[in-house]
């Protein structure tokens, strides 16, 4: 291996880089490259019964089971969730972290998704691009020489719809995948089937609940999934069917970039105010 790469993944909670690019990340750590996951808010208000502080507590240790298992540097800011802003601090915070870890891309959030965090981190990154090789903007933290690739993660808003540049076939580390989301015990668990109202059918035991995570399973099909066969409620937060669906959306994609269709895939977008990829440098930060 000719170059270590480094891969720096900004979410606004602690869970986003995981469950958007987490198999991507994985597949790093297991060439030797480096990934850092940022989490711009601390998590604090994803509970419907612990205090704010305390669920900022129990999602940090989420997040260093998360290292723990994987090797993924993993570091989370303390702003509380929903108070995430474009603010000038914040945008310095964010010119700094990004300095600091040099890395050859960044993936972030798109600036049209749901939540306002999520919205907010994309808009820090968006708006640190092209002070990163500055100089004399936060001169404590030496500017950047070249601006780093910045890619979008994926996400299912149609306004404008998302446009992948690169969909990675995560199938030899869709377990692993889950393990990890399995560390986010409060988030998987808890917060986000009391959020969908299935917080009935979380099973107590740790092994059960790991299963139930990865439910619904995929139908046995003789024929690859589509889009028709999701089910039309969202079943569980984090169901095979929403990690499935980059590779049913982009199987044509797929098709080009393996000549096989996966069963489960991640996608970025190229954004357009960091460096562009040329074929070379595609081939180079997306090896697999
Ligand atoms: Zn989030």
């Amino acid at each position: 291996m000719s170059k270590t790469l480094r891969m720096l993944m900004i979410g606004a909670h602690p869970d986003d880089c995981d469950i958007l690019a987490g198999g991507l990340a994985l597949k790093y750590i297991r060439a030797g490259h480096q990934v850092k996951f940022i989490s711009m808010a601390s998590g604090s208000r994803g509970h419907h019964v612990l205090s704010p502080v305390q669920t900022a507590a129990r999602r940090l240790g989420e997040t260093e089971n998360v290292s723990a298992l994987t090797g993924i540097e993993y570091e989370v800011w303390d702003i509380p969730d929903c108070e995430l802003v474009a603010s000038l601090p914040n945008r310095e915070r964010t010119v700094r972290a990004i300095r600091a870890y040099k890395p050859d891309v960044i993936f972030t959030h798109r600036i049209n998704d749901y939540h306002a965090d999520h919205r907010n981190a994309a808009q820090l990154v968006q708006d640190a691009a092209y002070l990163l090789i500055v100089p004399h903007y936060c001169q404590d933290t030496p500017a950047l020489s070249e601006m780093p690739v910045i890619m979008h993660f994926f996400d299912n808003f149609r306004n404008p719809p998302f446009q992948p540049d690169v969909v990675v076939d995560i199938d030899d580390v869709i377990i692993d995948k889950y393990r990890i989301l399995d560390c986010h015990v409060s988030q998987m668990y808890e917060w986000l089937p009391y959020t969908y109202g299935s917080l009935e059918q979380v099973p107590a035991d740790p092994e059960a609940r790991f299963e139930w995570l990865q439910s619904p399973r995929l139908p046995e099909l003789n024929r690859p999934l589509e889009l028709g066969d999701f089910p039309s409620e969202r079943v569980t937060p984090v169901s095979e069917f929403r990690l499935a669906l980059p590779a049913v959306k982009y199987r044509e994609d797929l098709l080009r970039r393996y000549g096989y269709a996966p069963r489960f895939a991640e996608a970025f977008a190229v954004s357009e105010y960091g460096k562009q990829l040329t074929p070379d440098t595609k081939a180079l930060f997306f090896p697999f």
